[in-house]
């Protein structure tokens, strides 16, 4: 069952999303070459909990920490740990949720560590234009297939390839929700989409295959091909006005 928000549930994500998003971008500073992302997750416990919230994902299922950062050819879901330490050329995607008067935010973002390869640039790049583009698409009317297929045909067209495994999703007072924003599809197809519509869409895009693995851990989720992956995500409203971002500092 999709649930539509009133506009009061709507400034409250709106600041359950300024505290995620003020906690990734002050994250996404950290990434430099010598710190371990067990550093990283810890600022942005600290963060958001100074904010007034509460990390959305720090033991959901059991999850042992506060983001998911996920490393290169891990696509979603790595375990911050004080063993991995980042090095120049990098790319990191970190993942963050906060939860503030009963409602979540969800974003992420891969950022470069240091200098990165232009392959590398090319794919983050492209995998933030096709959120962006997936965003425009997320007005009343439309349908869910609209977003999926922008993000499918944005990244395919540049030899990229979209993860089916995982999904974006609606995003409210639970941290997952319908309906499943998967990031491939047909246009004119799927749920229509109607004001107070709350979804958190998430492009995660390979440079190789679009398969994936989950490591015993149970939650990092690898390319099987070795190759990069990127992940992008912006929690967002769909008013009469538009989408609205609500992951916005
Ligand atoms: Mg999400």
């Amino acid at each position: 069952m999709i649930i539509l928000k009133t506009s009061r549930e709507l400034s409250l994500m709106k600041e359950a999303g300024r505290i995620s998003q003020e906690a990734l971008l002050r994250a996404g500073e950290l990434v430099k070459p010598g710190i371990t992302t067990y550093e990283i997750d810890e600022f942005i416990r600290k963060f958001i909990i100074k904010s007034g919230a509460t990390p959305s994902f720090l033991g959901y299922c059991d999850f042992p920490a506060s983001a998911c950062i996920s490393v290169n050819d891990v696509v979603i879901h790595g375990i911050p740990s004080k063993k991995q330490i980042l090095k120049e050329g990098d790319i990191v995607s970190i993942d963050v949720g906060a939860y503030y008067e009963g409602f979540h935010g969800d974003n992420a973002w891969t950022f470069p560590c240091g200098k990165v390869s232009d392959e590398a640039m090319k794919l983050m790049d492209a995998t933030r234009e096709s959120l962006f583009l997936a965003i425009e698409k997320a007005v009343v009317g439309n349908r869910l297939g609209d977003i999926g297929s922008t993000v499918q045909q944005y990244v395919e067209a540049r030899n990229y390839s979209v993860v089916r495994d995982f999904v974006g999703h609606g995003v409210g007072a639970n941290l997952h929700e319908d309906p499943s924003v998967p990031n491939y599809g047909t246009s004119g197809r799927g749920v229509r989409l109607a004001a107070g519509m709350t979804l958190a869409i998430e492009p995660m895009v390979n440079a190789g295959s679009c398969k994936v693995r989950v490591l015993d851990d149970g939650w990092t989720t690898k390319t099987v091909d070795g190759k990069l992956s990127a992940h992008f995500e912006h929690t967002i409203a769909i008013t009469n006005n538009g989408p609205v971002i609500l992951t916005k500092a």
